[in-house]
């Protein structure tokens, strides 16, 4: 959750990253009402997706194979989305066409990565919704929102740029060096970091583990932020573009909300690809305007896991791996357990806590 300002652009902001929260997120609602918050969460304006297509902004449904879609759609419900990749079963249950025309592409968009080899189950897994609570939301002045008032907590201790250098054991319980020198002691540690970096943390402690998870990769992200004054695009409200043959993967955009004055769009590309002023040249070119006219801009890196076929059997070893540190409890959670939404992330990190927890009075 990472909400960008712009200096001189007022309170306008855009989405770096997660936009989109739902009433499917049932931990996420639960902790927003426990710390009373979900009273002012925000709906978001409906509008659509295009894709960007040899040059040109077309929409989804003219795209579709729609005799495909309904031939290959009596599949879907036969095939074991547990134990596919996105390729096999949306290819299939979809339809070939349709999935390199439209939702190869489109889920591409959502990972900020080829979904080819992901695994099916970690793409949309499905939850039960809360009626009561807007299908989509947002924060007023953005999802970080949400963050910042878990971190304005009186019992919740922050630290921002504390990278954590070393985990070691520690006499029944852990030592955390950090990058600036500082030790820590923990009786109980939770790694909520992507799996790169827990495989070095865990090394000492957990080498078992950490042989898991050397095996799952990540995925560098160049996040592009674009402000423009509002008369300065001709461009139509959108949700975003999903990108079939551009250079970038996906954007976003923030007409969810309207503003007065501005508009706003995060364009996501592979890392290391383009220099930064042609990712503005290439996203100008996708709004139909001049990069003279960008008000603001922003660079920002993201990073995704990439799960790939397996990728249970991975998360099966590093749990049996952290259930052994046993008098020490150890947990780790994040985007690549369940899968990489919000709810995903929240769901592990409270079944770890229940674990890392359990037998410990309230
Ligand atoms: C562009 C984009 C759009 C998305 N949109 C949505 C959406 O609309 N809805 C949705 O549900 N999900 C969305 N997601 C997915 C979701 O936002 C993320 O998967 C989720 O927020 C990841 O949270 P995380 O805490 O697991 O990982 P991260 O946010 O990656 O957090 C890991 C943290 O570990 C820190 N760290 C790394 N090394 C160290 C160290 N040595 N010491 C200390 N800290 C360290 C990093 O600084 C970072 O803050 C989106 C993701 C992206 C990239």
């Amino acid at each position: 959750m990472n909400t960008q300002r712009f200096d001189g652009l007022e309170d306008f902001w855009v989405e770096a990253g997660s936009h989109s929260c739902f009433n499917s997120y049932g931990h996420l609602l639960t902790i927003m009402e426990q710390i009373g918050i979900l009273g002012q969460i925000q709906a978001k304006a409906k509008a659509s997706y295009r894709l960007w297509k040899g040059g040109k902004r077309i929409s989804i449904l003219s795209a579709l194979h729609p005799f495909e879609l309904v031939t290959s759609l009596i599949k879907l419900s036969r095939l074991d989305k547990e134990a596919l990749s996105v390729y096999e079963y949306y290819g299939k249950g979809l339809g070939r066409k349709n999935y390199s025309d439209v939702f190869g592409p489109a889920f591409r968009s959502v990972i900020c990565q080829t979904a080819d080899d992901y695994p099916a189950a970690a793409l949309f897994r499905k939850k039960p919704r809360r009626k009561e609570v807007l299908r989509s939301f947002t924060m007023p002045g953005g999802l970080a929102e949400i963050p910042r008032a878990l971190a304005a907590l009186e019992d919740i201790e922050v630290r921002v740029g504390a990278a954590v250098r070393s985990l070691s054991p520690d006499a029944g319980a852990y030592q955390i060096v950090l990058d600036n020198g500082e030790m820590l002691r923990a009786a109980r540690v939770t790694l909520a970091v992507p799996p790169d970096v827990a495989t070095r943390l865990l090394q000492e402690v957990a080498p078992a583990a950490a042989k898991a998870t050397e095996r799952i990769g990540v995925a560098e992200i160049d996040s592009l932020l674009l402000a423009f004054n509002r008369q300065d695009l001709t461009v139509p409200r959108m949700a975003g573009l999903i990108s079939v043959d551009g250079p970038f993967l996906s954007a976003v955009s923030r007409d969810f909300l309207e503003h007065p004055r501005y508009r706003g769009f995060a364009f996501h590309f592979p890392a290391g690809r383009l220099e930064p002023a042609q990712q503005v040249a290439a996203a100008c070119q996708a709004l139909d305007v001049a990069p003279a006219k960008v008000a603001a801009v922003r660079h920002e890196r993201n990073r995704l896991p990439s799960l790939r076929t397996g990728h249970w059997d991975l998360i099966a070893e590093l749990d049996r791996a952290l259930a052994s540190t046993g008098g020490s409890p150890l947990a780790v959670t994040g985007n690549w357990f369940l899968g990489v939404s919000i709810e995903d992330c929240l769901t592990r990190s409270h079944s770890e806590m229940s674990r890392l927890f359990a037998g410990v009075g309230q």
